[in-house]
């Protein structure tokens, strides 16, 4: 039997653990997830992997600091002169069933917790307090959420309360020979140039600590070896793709172009 990672109909995902057994566990026992990691290791990439695994409807919100509860839930809206209901992303998972996955939930307004509270435990319920319905969550409604704890400061952090309410997920960069894999897979790029990013990867990692906000994604190296596979000379794309995307700073950004230059 093919292991589910080769299925071409599927969004590819290469897994580093229990995290597909965990995500059907939590499905078949009704349970909310939660998935934490940098910006770029995959997150979003495992949800779409799950989800058409399941075969369910995946509805994605890319949360952010103006995102209200309304827009999740939907609002009244005036169409040809006329007021009518429109469903949010959310109202519609749970009428439709699926997945309903809130990308960097801790940027939205904390009057999502009203709302996110009452279906993320076992009540699975989402009061429309606009329309006066209370819906109830079929049983293929899934809740799905993630944030970036790296770049958190305190008061944007998960509340426990919040937190405690869902199966959490711990997500990082995949590891060396994982990685390398994962730029093949998506670039089709030579191995040999594969291998010298994750090299580069895991030299700027190294650095992380010290002057970046964030580390170098995958999603960074993928760019940089499509930008090579392209044409262009290697430095000039790590310059570009890389170093570049991961600091505003001239100084820090030379001490980043070491590394690319001790390996291209
Ligand atoms: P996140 O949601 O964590 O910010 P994404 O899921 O968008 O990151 O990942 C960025 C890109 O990195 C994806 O589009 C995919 O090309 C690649 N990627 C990262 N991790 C994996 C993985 N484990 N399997 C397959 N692709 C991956």
């Amino acid at each position: 039997m093919n292991a589910p990672e080769t299925r071409l109909d599927l969004p590819y995902y290469s897994p580093c653990g229990h995290e597909e057994a965990i995500f059907e566990s939590a499905w078949r026992n009704r349970l909310p997830l939660l998935i934490k990691g940098p910006t770029g290791c995959g997150k979003t990439r495992f949800v779409a992997h799950m989800a058409a695994r399941l075969g369910l409807p995946l509805y994605t919100v890319a949360c952010h600091d103006d995102l209200t509860a309304a827009d999740l839930v939907g609002r009244h809206l005036i169409v040809d002169g006329d007021t009518r209901w429109s469903d949010g992303p959310l109202t519609r998972a749970v009428r439709e069933g699926g997945i309903c996955y809130l990308d960097e939930v801790v940027e939205a307004r904390k009057d999502t917790t009203v709302v996110l509270h009452p279906l993320a435990d076992d009540r699975r319920i989402l009061p429309i307090d606009r329309t006066g319905e209370l819906l109830e969550a079929p049983p293929n409604f899934m809740l799905v959420v993630s944030y970036n704890p790296g770049y958190q400061n305190l008061l944007k952090g998960m509340k426990p309360s919040t937190r405690q309410r869902f199966v959490s997920l711990r997500f990082d960069f995949p590891e060396g020979e994982r990685e390398t894999a994962i730029l093949l897979r998506e670039t089709q790029c030579p191995a040999d140039l594969a291998r010298r990013l994750v090299g580069i990867a895991h030299g700027l990692r190294q650095l992380k600590d010290q002057d970046l906000e964030e580390a170098v994604s995958t999603r960074l190296l993928i760019y940089a070896a499509l930008l090579v596979r392209d044409g262009m000379d290697p430095v000039v794309a790590c310059r570009a793709a890389i170093v570049e995307s991961l600091t505003d700073d001239p100084e820090v950004a030379e001490a980043l172009m070491e590394v690319v230059s001790a390996t291209f």
